[in-house]
């Protein structure tokens, strides 16, 4: 029997125009970039998976909501609208807007992390991570070892190693812990799920031993989409419901709204504790702007409120995911490896089983990336040794866990067709693979490199 991939539950009513460049218009446009796919003009790309992140179609009644945008500097009608449902999702009872994932971390990590030398995730969020060190701490992460065989499927592969993280706390001492962070889905880990019970577990351990527990929420729905396909005590559930149960026992949690919540811009912190939030709200004002608007627009913010909601939408959801399982399907005719089963927001292909030949210092899915852009001037990125960057301790590169370049979707953006380009664009690729040459990085800053670091191909030998 055919799978259906549940087709787009809506329609289109706005277009924009793609251009898809020639060939050696793409050559002259990626040398020009200096081989990082961060520095292309959008323009130049014809498919853009470089992230979901603030890149979805709202919906009609999100640009509704835009008109309806209330602008006032204190107190404005979305303030209370975007409280009001964010309250109802989460069931938490502090809330701060703010105005995208980072904000939320650069205003909450540093009150966690005061004094403090370690956190610990699953796995930490390449802005996680920055935040983590800028507050002078060192970030550690403890998924479970099933994450790393990407071709071996296994329900949660975003969970968190829970012996691991009891030995940890002991090894390191919990009073130098500042806090145990659940990241949902799992995105440095493919975008992997992670289950009601290991976060329910992970909290027990964090507060058995007095530190903090946060959830890391940028993909609230799609983590709760998968327990109710996956874990059994949650197949009668509601979307809402797992939401409630997900976010039960934290202590506090960031958001970026950019992801679940479908708006191009915005972000969120909640907390339990209201000296915790006096402190949140101090910060904001200095960082952000006034608590009732925390550095975004009033429209942007009613945007958001409207977003939360149609995030959690069971239908949406099921076509979502359905583009990642249709795609990953292609893959599996062709023989392209990806983080299995695939994950909520992209596909992570494995570029060290499609270019084996590359080392991790010459940065296979840096190089796999490059060659999608020359192939059908797609855009995707490296999440592995290029993202991990250097010991900041030792200035030497790290060895990741996992050279993938992921294929980031967006949210209704783009068609089955334009996902059927990219895997023939991979099946391309992949019969070309051994000639496909690694880089070498030129010009690097010292934190968060990737965005704009400058590479160049290493030469044949
Ligand atoms: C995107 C993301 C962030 C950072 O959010 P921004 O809105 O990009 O600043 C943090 N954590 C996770 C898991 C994310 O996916």
């Amino acid at each position: 029997m055919k799978p259906i991939y549940y087709p787009e539950p809506f329609r289109i009513k706005s277009v924009e125009p793609l251009k898809l460049l020639s060939r050696k218009e793409r050559e002259e446009r990626l040398a020009g970039a200096h081989y990082n796919m961060f520095a292309l003009a959008a323009r130049d790309v014809y498919i853009d998976l470089l992230t979901d992140s603030g890149t979805g179609a709202m919906s009609t009644e999100q640009w509704a909501g835009v008109m309806r945008g209330d602008e006032s500097y204190a107190g404005a009608e979305c303030y209370y609208r975007v409280q009001e449902t964010a309250k109802k999702i989460f069931g938490l009872p502090y809330l701060q807007i703010v105005h995208q994932g980072r904000a939320a971390e650069k205003v909450l990590l540093p009150l966690l992390l005061e004094g403090k030398k370690y956190a610990i995730a699953n796995m930490h969020f390449d802005t996680t991570r920055a935040h983590v060190e800028l507050a002078g701490a060192r970030a550690i992460d403890c998924v479970v070892p099933e994450a790393l065989e990407t071709t071996k499927p296994y329900d949660f592969k975003g969970n968190m190693d829970l012996a691991r993280l009891e030995s940890l706390l002991k090894e390191l001492g919990a009073e130098n812990v500042g806090v145990v962070i659940m990241t949902v889905t799992n995105n440095s880990a493919g975008g992997q799920p992670v289950s009601v019970a290991n976060i329910r577990a992970a909290e027990k351990i964090a507060h058995k031993y007095g530190v903090p527990f946060m959830i890391d929420a940028a993909r609230y729905a799609e983590n709760s989409y998968f327990v109710k396909q996956r874990e059994p005590e949650f197949k009668n559930s509601s979307i809402e419901e797992i939401v409630k149960a997900t976010f039960e026992g934290a202590d506090c949690f960031t958001m970026s709204a950019k992801k679940d919540a479908i708006v191009n811009m915005g972000g969120l912190i909640g907390c339990r504790d209201r000296a915790l939030f006096e402190k949140i709200k101090q910060r904001t004002i200095s960082y952000e702007g006034f608590v009732t608007y925390g550095g975004m627009s009033g429209r942007d913010i009613e945007a958001l409120a409207r977003g939360l909601e149609e995030g959690i939408d069971e239908h949406y959801l099921r076509y979502r995911i359905g583009q990642m399982e249709y795609l990953a399907a292609r893959l599996d005719e062709a023989g392209i490896a990806y983080q299995t089963p695939v994950g909520g927001h992209a596909v992570f292909v494995d570029a060290k089983k499609l270019l084996p030949h590359i080392p991790y210092y010459e940065f296979p899915a840096q190089a796999l990336a490059a060659e999608l852009y020359l192939e059908a001037g797609i855009r995707a990125c490296d999440i592995g040794s290029f993202m991990l960057g250097n010991d900041p301790d030792t200035g030497k590169q790290l060895k990741a866990d996992f050279e993938f370049t992921r294929l980031a979707i967006p949210r209704r953006i783009y068609t089955q067709s334009h996902l059927d380009v990219i895997a023939d664009a991979l099946e391309n690729i992949k019969e070309r693979a051994s000639g496909v040459r690694g880089y070498k990085i030129v010009e690097e800053p010292p934190i968060l490199r990737h965005f704009t670091a400058k590479l160049a191909p290493i030469s044949a030998k």
